[in-house]
């Protein structure tokens, strides 16, 4: 595909986290298939949940490899083979996380300057901020995976400028200021940036913004089409350095890439398959919550009547975590499988969701709004019932059900934080599941209408990343950006060397 003078070798370092790795996975996939050689370097246990997509994809002809750094855990204080945050096992132990992150810069270094092929790029995610003094030291541009929408980036710029939301009462909502549709949310509500919980986190997400304002540019996992007024306000406030690649879960084409993607599935591909073939088109709610597990169990047992009472085909997936025994336990006590044994699936653990919800007989997608879930829904082209739990997911609710008008909200205002669950007293009812979902797939032109701007979302997403599309043409600009430096720097070399010699 790439016609280079030289060929191009990025080296991709992802956060250890669900949300963060797997889309910077999808993009090593995308980059190669642009003829870029892609090194993504990250840790054992991450790399152990992709090799089997990352093998096919070698065999394929792709110029792609895994490498991995061995994750400090004891060092940092951390259990043994605890190397992503969704195996932490409680808040107190983050901060042990992050400094296991910042003992990573060492060893990257020297792995670094041992890769044959010089790289030229350095793609890491925002959050890691040492990476800013690594691709200092390599002199090579580095330049910063943001792995949130356009409007979480524009929201938060706006807000460190403003800072209006230091003067407005806690429980009032405000309008979010200069955003081209108005939106309001209370302080509770904002990004992570501005309510980060602890100090501890706090610290960690100050170094990472920080560093990120040296960054060369930044790549976004979204399309032009879905954000097209954030996109061009967020260029016009970060410079035209800003290319919107997504979305990057379209590059998993075949059925493997998209069961296995992110982690070994806790069923069947061709289990799934079948189950999901036996039900009407659009006619099943897929309910997934993230890659953490943030519900209280009597939220969770909600939850499953909700679906139950929908009477729609569902797929539910429990992630359980520490509470897995407890839902478990009312599961067969309350006979539930049984009770809904000809519509229900459960799937308990990692659920293969690229695949679930490209298949059609999904009507609606019940998420916690985490934005590579927001943008597999779009991809789907279905419409979402929303039930944001914590940080950006409220401003994504935003972006579906108000922007974008193709959802409905269960109607969560409670914070969720990871390991903090159980603070939240809010109990969403299982009356308030059951009604969003009947709105969603139920009979009736506004419903009829959702579903058609989610189907025509859907189309243009597919669009985007296909040649000639507006992320396909980013990544070309991205590439051809990078050449170009490559080129520079090669020139101003040669220039300096025959200026010397004479
Ligand atoms: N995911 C999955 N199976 C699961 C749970 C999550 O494949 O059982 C994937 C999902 O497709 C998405 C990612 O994990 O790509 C979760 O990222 P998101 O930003 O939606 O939410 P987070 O888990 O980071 O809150």
């Amino acid at each position: 595909m790439a016609s280079q003078k030289h060929q191009l070798h990025f080296v991709l370092l992802p956060l250890m986290a669900p949300g963060h790795f797997i889309p910077m996975i999808d993009m090593a996939k995308l980059l190669a298939q642009h003829g870029v050689t892609v090194t993504v370097v990250t840790t054992p246990l991450i790399a152990s949940r992709f090799n089997p997509i990352i093998n096919r994809a070698v065999e394929s002809g792709l110029p792609l490899r895994l490498l991995s750094l061995r994750f400090p855990s004891v060092e940092a204080g951390l259990p043994e083979g605890c190397e992503t945050i969704d195996t932490i096992p409680s808040l107190e132990l983050m901060k042990n996380f992050h400094d296991a992150i910042d003992m990573l810069q060492e060893p990257f270094e020297q792995l670094f300057e041992l890769l044959e092929s010089c790289p030229c790029c350095i793609i890491a995610d925002k959050h890691i901020a040492w990476v800013a003094d690594s691709a200092r030291k390599f002199q090579i541009p580095r330049i910063i995976f943001d792995g949130m929408s356009c409007l979480t980036l524009l929201c938060s710029h706006n807000l460190r400028i403003s800072k209006v939301h230091e003067s407005v009462p806690d429980s009032k909502p405000f309008i979010l200021p200069g955003l081209p549709h108005r939106i309001e949310l209370t302080k509770a509500l904002l990004p992570i940036l501005f309510n980060a919980g602890s100090s501890e986190l706090q610290k960690f997400l100050n170094r990472a913004r920080a560093a990120e304002s040296e960054a060369y540019g930044v790549v976004i996992n979204s399309f032009e089409e879905l954000e097209t007024r954030y996109v061009d306000e967020i260029r016009k406030a970060k410079g035209d350095k800003v290319w919107c690649i997504g979305p990057l879960s379209l590059c998993n084409k075949d059925n493997f890439d998209k069961a296995q993607r992110g982690n070994k599935p806790a069923i069947n591909e061709n289990q799934c398959l079948m189950w999901l073939d036996e039900q009407e088109p659009g006619s099943v709610v897929y309910a997934c919550l993230g890659s953490f597990d943030r519900l209280t169990t009597p939220q969770l047992i909600e939850l499953a009547l909700g679906l139950e009472r929908s009477k729609r085909p569902f797929v539910w997936v429990i992630k359980g975590g520490g509470k897995a025994g407890e839902i478990e336990k009312w599961v067969e006590e309350n006979r539930f499988e049984e009770r809904t044994k000809e519509r229900g699936l459960l799937i308990r653990g990692w659920a293969p969701q690229v695949l679930i919800l490209s298949h059609r007989a999904v009507g609606t997608f019940l998420t916690h709004c985490g934005w590579n879930s927001t943008l597999e829904g779009v991809c789907a082209g279905v419409p979402m019932v929303t039930w944001p739990m914590f940080a950006e997911q409220f401003l994504k609710e935003k972006l579906v059900v108000q922007v974008l008008d193709i959802g409905i909200s269960v109607g969560a205002q409670g914070v969720r934080p990871i390991f903090e669950e159980d603070k939240c007293k809010e109990l969403v009812e299982r009356e308030a599941i059951k009604d969003a979902v009947e709105k969603v797939m139920g009979e009736g032109i506004h419903g009829e209408e959702r579903r058609k701007r989610a189907r025509v979302l859907g189309q243009m997403a597919k669009k985007a990343i296909q040649e000639g599309g507006s992320s396909y043409l980013n990544m070309r600009l991205l590439i051809q950006d990078v050449m170009k430096l490559v080129n520079h720097k090669d020139s101003t070399q040669k220039h300096s060397r025959s200026y010397k010699s004479t």
